[in-house]
C-alpha cells in the first residue's frame, strides 16, 4: 500500500465523498419547508442545523446537547454563517487532503480502524472453522454462509487420528481415496459400528469429499507425516503410520513445492 500510496488514494476518495455529503446537506438545509431560501436571521440558524441533522442523519450522528452549545455560540446572521460554514469546510478538506498526502502511516491507520481489515481478511481466509471429520483438513469455503463444506487437499487419516483396528497404525491413506473405495470406518459418530466410507454423507451430509482413485496425498502431506510420525502417534496414544519408502527420501523443498502447486503460488 506504500508504494503505490494507496491508502492516501484511499483516504482522499472517502473524504471527496464526505465532503460532497456534507456540501449537499448544507445547500438542501438552507431551503425551508416553503422551498424558499430561509430569512437572513440568527433564528434560521437553528432551523439550518436542525435541517442539516436530518440530511446526515445516516451518515453523522450530532447530539442534541453539541447543537445547543454550537447555536448558544453563533452570533452571526443565517447567509452569513452559510457563508462561513462553507469556507470551513473547504479550510478543513484542504488540511486534510495535506495530512494524507505527508502521512502514510499504514499502521497508525489500521490501529485507529473500528473494523479491522486484519481480522476481516482472516475471517475470509480462516472461513467455518469446521474440518474434515476424516483427515482434519479445514474447510476452503470461503465465509461462513455456506451449505456444504469442502476442503481442496486432504491429508493421510492418520493425522486426524484415524488409525488401523488391527495394527494400532495410524491411516496413510487419503479419505478421498477411502470414498472411492469399499472400505469402512467408524468412530464415535458411527456409535462404534462399521459404516462404508462411500456412504459418509449418513453422518457427514454438510461435507463434500470427492472421490477420487488416483489421489495420493500431496508431498507436503507425506513429509509431514513421515517428519512427525512418532509424535503424532505419541499424542494420539497408537503405533506411527506405515509410510511408503518413496515417502521418507522426499525433501523439504519438495515438500513446499507440492504445497505451492497445490495453491497456484508461483
Ligand atoms: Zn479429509
Ligand atoms: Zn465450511
Amino acid at each position: 500500500m506504500s508504494v503505490e500510496k494507496t491508502l492516501c488514494k484511499l483516504k482522499n476518495n472517502n473524504l471527496q465523498v464526505i465532503d460532497k455529503k456534507i456540501s449537499e446537506a448544507i445547500d438542501g438545509a438552507a431551503i425551508g419547508e416553503d422551498g424558499v431560501l430561509l430569512p437572513d436571521n440568527k433564528e434560521s440558524i437553528t432551523k439550518l442545523i436542525s435541517n442539516m441533522r436530518k440530511h446526515l442523519i445516516k451518515d453523522i450522528s450530532v447530539s442534541v446537547e453539541a447543537e445547543e452549545t454550537t447555536l448558544f455560540l453563533i452570533q452571526s446572521s443565517c447567509h452569513s454563517f452559510i457563508k462561513c460554514l462553507k469556507i470551513s469546510m473547504k479550510e478543513l478538506k484542504d488540511q486534510l487532503e495535506e495530512e494524507f498526502s505527508n502521512s502514510d502511516n499504514i499502521t497508525e491507520t489500521l490501529n485507529k480502524l473500528p473494523i479491522k481489515p486484519q481480522d476481516e481478511l482472516f475471517k475470509r481466509v480462516f472461513g467455518c472453522g469446521r474440518q474434515c471429520p476424516f483427515c482434519k483438513a479445514p474447510c476452503e469455503a470461503g465465509g461462513t454462509e455456506h451449505k456444504q463444506h469442502h476442503a481442496a487437499i486432504h491429508r493421510p487419516q492418520g493425522l486426524g487420528s484415524y488409525r488401523y483396528e488391527s495394527s494400532e497404525r495410524l491411516v496413510n491413506s487419503l479419505c478421498t481415496t477411502d470414498v472411492h473405495s469399499d472400505r469402512k470406518f467408524k468412530n464415535t459418530d458411527t456409535k462404534g459400528e462399521w459404516h462404508p466410507y462411500k456412504d459418509y454423507n449418513k453422518y457427514y451430509p454438510d461435507w463434500i469429499i470427492p472421490p477420487d482413485p488416483t489421489t495420493e496425498a500431496s508431498d507436503y502431506w507425506k513429509y509431514v507425516l513421515v517428519q512427525y510420525n512418532d509424535r503424532f502417534a505419541k499424542i494420539y496414544e497408537v503405533k506411527p503410520a506405515e509410510v511408503p519408502k518413496a515417502w521418507r527420501r522426499l525433501t523439504k523443498e519438495q515438500a513446499l513445492k507440492g504445497l505451492r502447486d497445490a495453491f497456484n503460488m508461483k
